[in-house]
C-alpha cells in the first residue's frame, strides 16, 4: 500500500478528519434541532467511524489462562523496577495541544483537524490514537515501548471515578506484530474481562475488503488491581491485552461495546417515520433540551385509527449511556411494534407505547460511561427530579404520570447493560402482594426466550437504589410491573449459547420475545399466566427473598471498590503492590480538565 494516497496520509485515514462536500451538504439539509451538541469546549471531529451493522455469527469468550493475573502482575512490576528504560512517550491526548503537529497548518493536508501524532517517515510504526468523535473516550496514549501502550481513559464530567466504557481508534497498524495496550484507571473491583470477555474491535481495512463489522479479538486478557493510588483512598485497575493485526496501514477502532451513538439513533428514527408502512403507527414528538441543548425525543406507538380502549406501557432506556446494549434491544423493540406481524397488530390495538429511546444523550455524545453533564447517574433522581439538572428525567418522569392519568398503566421498563453477571434477566419490585405478581412477566420473558435466566431476576427494594426509575415509580405510582431488564456485557452462562458473547441476534431476540411477552401477559384468557402463577405457587417462590450480592450492577451502584475495605484484590497481589513506589502515577498527572461550555439557550429565551 501506498504510504500517501488521496485516503491516507501517514497510514492515517483521512476521512476521519475531513468532511466531504456531499456530507457537508447532506448535514445542511438535516434538521439543526438534531446536530449534536457536546456542551463542552471539546473538539469533535467532522466525522465518526462508519458503523458496519453486519457482525461475526456467534463469538467464543476466551478461557482464561491460569497464570494469567501473576504473569500481568509480573509485567506490571517490570514496568516499575525498569522504569527508566520506558519510552514514556505521550502520542495522544484528546484535549491538550499536540507538541507534534502544532505549528502545522491542517489545510496542508486538506483537512479540517489533525491528528495528535504525525509518523515521520514509512518506517515509524508509532500508533495514531483517536478518540474525539462521539462517544469515544480516550484521554491519553502513552507509548511504553515500540509495541506496548497505557492508555488513559476520560472520566465521566464532574466524576473523578466512572471509567468502565471505552471507544478509540488507532491507525498506521503493522501486520502481525504482538501489539499490548493496558487501560490503566479502571475503576470497577471486578470485570467481565476475566471471566471471558474479549473487548470488541473494527478494521477499516477488514470491514472494506471483506465486509467484516465489529467482532471479538485480543489474547492474555487480565483485569487487575494496580499500585496507582487513587485521591480518595483505593487503587486503580488494569484491563491488559494482546492482539495482533491483520493488515498493514490499518484503522482499527477498540470499544467496549458496539457503539450506538446519537446520531445513529436520530438517524434511525428519520428513517421511521419516513417508511411508508410505519409511519401512521408512530408519532415523534419532542420530549426536552437536554443541558447541552441536544433534543430528546420520545415516540408514540399503537393503532391511533381505532378507538378501541387501550392500557398504556412506557419503555426507557440508555440512561446509562456506556451500555450501549440498551439502545439495540430498544430500536429492536420500536423495529417490532411497528411491524408487519400479526402480533404486532395485536400489541398496536390494544395498548399505546410511550417510548424514551435515549435519556442520557449528553453522555453519550461525550463518552461517558453513567453520569450527565451535571455529574449525576441520573438513574438515582426519579424521587424529585430537577428540571435544570435532568430534564429527561424531570419530563419522562410527566409523561409517565399523564400516560397513568390518561389509562391504565400496566408496565414501565428501562433497559440496562450489566457489567459483573452474564446471562440477561429483569429487576422487578417485591411488594405487599401475597400473589407475587410482579414475578409473572419475567417468568413469560423466561418462557419466551431461552438466553432469559430467572434465576439472575432480583426483586428487592434496596436503600440505594429508591431512586432508580424502577423502584421510585413503583412507590410514587403503584405500577406492579415496573422493571429494569438487564443484558451482561460478556454473555450467558446457561443453555445453547453458554460460552458466547452476546450479539446483536441476541439483542433482537430479548427484544421480540419481550413484545410477545406481552401479549402473553395481558391477553384475555390469561392462558400462560395461570401457569406461571401455578408456578409460582408450587415452587414456593412466594416467600422467597434472593439477597444476591451480586445483583449490585449497573442499575445499582457499581462502586462497592469506594471503600477499600470491600476491595477483592488477591492478598498475593496487595503484598507485591505495596512496596512498589508509584511511577504509573506520574503519567497521570498534569490532566487538564476540560471545561463545560454554559447551556445553549432555547429559541425564544
Ligand atoms: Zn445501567
Amino acid at each position: 500500500m501506498d504510504f500517501n494516497t488521496d485516503e491516507f496520509f501517514y497510514g492515517i485515514n483521512k476521512s476521519l478528519y475531513y468532511k466531504t462536500e456531499e456530507q457537508k451538504n447532506e448535514i445542511k439539509k438535516m434538521d439543526p434541532e438534531y446536530l449534536t451538541r457536546t456542551g463542552t469546549d471539546f473538539v469533535l471531529l467532522p466525522n465518526s467511524p462508519e458503523f458496519i451493522n453486519h457482525n461475526e455469527p456467534f463469538e467464543p469468550m476466551y478461557i482464561p489462562k491460569q497464570t494469567i493475573l501473576e504473569e500481568s502482575l509480573r509485567r506490571e512490576i517490570e514496568r516499575i523496577c525498569f522504569a527508566d528504560t520506558l519510552l514514556n512517550k505521550v502520542v495522544f491526548d484528546c484535549a491538550d495541544p499536540s507538541p507534534f503537529t502544532k505549528d502545522v497548518d491542517p489545510a496542508t493536508y486538506g483537512l479540517e483537524v489533525l491528528p495528535y501524532y504525525m509518523p515521520q517517515s514509512k518506517e515509524d510504526s508509532t500508533l495514531v490514537f483517536e478518540s474525539r468523535f462521539e462517544s469515544g473516550n480516550l484521554r491519553r496514549a502513552i507509548q511504553i515501548c515500540d509495541y506496548e501502550y497505557n492508555l488513559i481513559l476520560k472520566p465521566d464530567y464532574y466524576t473523578t471515578m466512572n471509567t468502565q466504557w471505552f471507544y478509540f481508534s488507532l491507525s498506521n497498524t503493522r501486520k502481525d506484530v504482538e501489539y499490548r495496550f493496558n487501560i490503566i484507571n479502571m475503576m470497577k473491583p471486578d470485570s467481565l474481562y476475566n471471566s471471558g470477555m474479549k473487548p470488541l474491535m473494527y478494521s477499516e481495512q477488514g470491514a472494506k475488503q471483506k465486509k467484516i463489522g465489529w467482532f471479538r479479538d485480543g489474547h492474555e486478557i487480565c483485569y487487575y488491581q494496580n499500585n496507582m493510588k487513587r485521591k480518595n483512598g483505593g487503587f486503580y485497575y488494569t484491563l491488559t491485552f494482546a492482539v495482533k493485526f491483520q493488515y498493514d496501514f490499518d484503522c482499527i477502532y477498540i470499544a467496549h461495546c458496539y457503539p450506538y451513538t446519537f446520531t445513529h439513533l436520530c438517524r434511525y428514527l428519520k428513517q421511521l417515520e419516513s417508511d411508508p408502512a410505519k409511519k401512521n403507527r408512530v408519532k415523534r414528538k419532542q420530549l426536552c433540551q437536554t443541558i447541552a441543548g441536544n433534543m430528546c425525543d420520545f415516540l408514540i406507538i399503537g393503532d391511533f385509527n381505532n378507538g378501541k380502549e387501550k392500557k398504556g406501557i412506557v419503555i426507557t432506556s440508555r440512561v446509562h449511556p456506556g451500555e450501549t446494549m440498551a439502545s439495540y434491544v430498544m430500536e429492536y423493540m420500536i423495529d417490532f411494534l411497528t411491524g408487519n406481524t400479526h402480533e404486532a397488530r395485536i400489541l398496536r390495538e390494544n395498548f399505546i407505547f410511550k417510548i424514551v429511546p435515549m435519556l442520557n444523550i449528553d453522555g453519550v455524545v461525550n463518552g461517558n460511561y453513567r453520569c450527565n453533564l451535571a455529574g449525576v447517574d441520573l438513574n438515582r433522581q426519579w424521587i424529585d427530579p430537577n428540571k435544570k439538572q435532568h430534564p429527561t428525567i424531570y419530563h419522562t418522569k410527566q409523561l409517565v404520570k399523564k400516560t397513568k392519568e390518561e389509562r391504565d398503566l400496566v408496565l414501565f421498563c428501562d433497559i440496562h447493560g450489566h457489567s459483573r453477571k452474564k446471562n440477561i434477566f429483569m429487576y422487578g419490585c417485591q411488594g405487599k402482594d401475597p400473589n407475587r405478581k410482579e414475578l409473572v412477566f419475567p417468568m413469560l420473558n423466561r418462557n419466551n426466550c431461552s438466553v432469559f435466566s430467572f434465576k439472575d431476576c432480583c426483586f428487592l427494594l434496596q436503600k440505594d437504589r429508591e431512586g432508580s426509575a424502577r423502584i421510585a415509580l413503583w412507590r410514587e405510582l403503584s405500577i406492579i410491573n415496573c422493571y429494569t431488564l438487564e443484558m451482561s456485557f460478556c454473555g450467558a452462562d446457561f443453555g445453547k449459547y453458554e460460552y458466547f458473547h452476546f450479539n446483536l441476534d441476541i439483542y433482537k431476540e430479548i427484544a421480540q420475545s419481550f413484545c410477545l411477552s406481552i401479549i402473553d401477559c395481558y391477553e384475555p384468557e390469561q392462558i400462560k399466566v395461570k401457569q406461571v402463577m401455578e408456578e409460582i405457587e408450587q415452587n414456593s417462590l412466594k416467600n422467597q427473598q434472593k439477597d444476591d450480592k451480586n445483583n449490585s450492577g449497573d442499575e445499582g451502584s457499581d462502586y462497592s471498590n469506594d471503600d477499600p475495605k470491600e476491595q477483592a484484590m488477591p492478598q498475593q497481589q496487595q503484598i507485591q503492590l505495596q512496596n512498589n513506589d508509584q511511577q504509573l502515577g506520574s503519567q497521570t498527572k498534569k490532566l487538564k480538565k476540560i471545561p463545560l461550555l454554559p447551556p445553549k439557550k432555547k429559541k425564544g429565551q
